[in-house]
């Protein structure tokens, strides 16, 4: 890494004490969005720079310091800095990466490429958010997709549409299967910083919270749901189950009559 020029060992943000201090999570947050953020004038002597944001503000930062109203309440590192020491080669963040490929259908109410229906309501738990977007140097609302799922205890998924749009009685003539989910552990992004030849690095992953889930089957006479098992899997492997219906090979419901 082309960072040798800097001796980041008296630089207190920027050398092996400093790990806790970019593990927190106001700190973290500072960290992402990092490309909205333009460098120039940067000096490569006392390493300083001014950082112009998105709003067109202009900010002078050094690795030290930085003339922002953020740094200058709290003295800890600020979006400009990191962008800064990113520029420098002595931090790297994790790239954003959210997609603006979406797992569902999200162009009608009611996606009908699942084996489970999946509604608007649904789309924070599958994490597809309406996040700000660049598109033809524009910054645009747009739907976009993370892996960081989390469902909530209580929600319900039913195979076919009709049982959103039909009376009760009528559309359990519809319905083949039902889900509720009864219990739920956070999905939670684990976070490591580690110093490597005079870079901090910060590598995060996923940590997919345990959910558990009953099933229901609408009965011969298609008058009532029963009840066929409680089943528990991972957060990412039950988006898998309500696409395919398929949890494990012994619960594929394709295949269950
Ligand atoms: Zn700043």
């Amino acid at each position: 890494m082309d960072n040798s020029y800097i001796n980041t060992s008296n630089l207190k943000f920027w050398n092996l004490d400093s790990l806790l201090i970019h593990g927190r999570l106001s700190q973290m947050d500072k960290q992402s969005h990092l490309s909205s953020l333009k460098i120039i004038n940067l000096n490569k002597t006392d390493f300083s720079a001014d950082i112009i944001d998105e709003d067109e503000n202009s900010y002078h930062t050094t690795l030290e310091h930085c003339s922002c109203s953020n740094f200058i309440n709290e003295q800890l590192p600020c979006n400009h800095m990191y962008a800064l020491a990113s520029k420098l080669k002595i931090f790297k963040g994790q790239k954003e990466r959210r997609s603006k490929n979406l797992i569902v259908d999200c162009s009608s109410k009611y996606s009908k490429d699942w084996f489970f229906v999946i509604q608007q309501a649904n789309y924070p738990a599958l994490d597809i958010l309406l996040m700000p977007r660049k598109e033809n140097n524009k910054t645009v609302m747009a739907l976009t997709q993370g892996k960081l799922y989390n469902f909530h205890d209580g929600s319900i998924f039913y195979d076919t549409e009709k049982a959103y749009t039909l009376p009760w009685k009528e559309a359990l003539k519809e319905i083949n299967y039902s889900i509720q989910i009864t219990e739920t552990k956070p999905s939670v992004n684990i976070n490591n910083f580690k110093y490597v030849d005079n870079c901090i690095i910060r590598h995060s992953s996923i940590n997919y919270g345990d959910l558990t889930f009953k099933l229901y089957k609408v009965n011969a006479s298609k008058t009532a749901e029963e009840y066929i098992g409680s089943y528990t899997c991972k957060q990412n492997e039950f988006v898998k189950f309500l696409k395919t219906g398929i949890l494990n090979k012994n619960l594929d419901l394709n295949k269950r009559h």
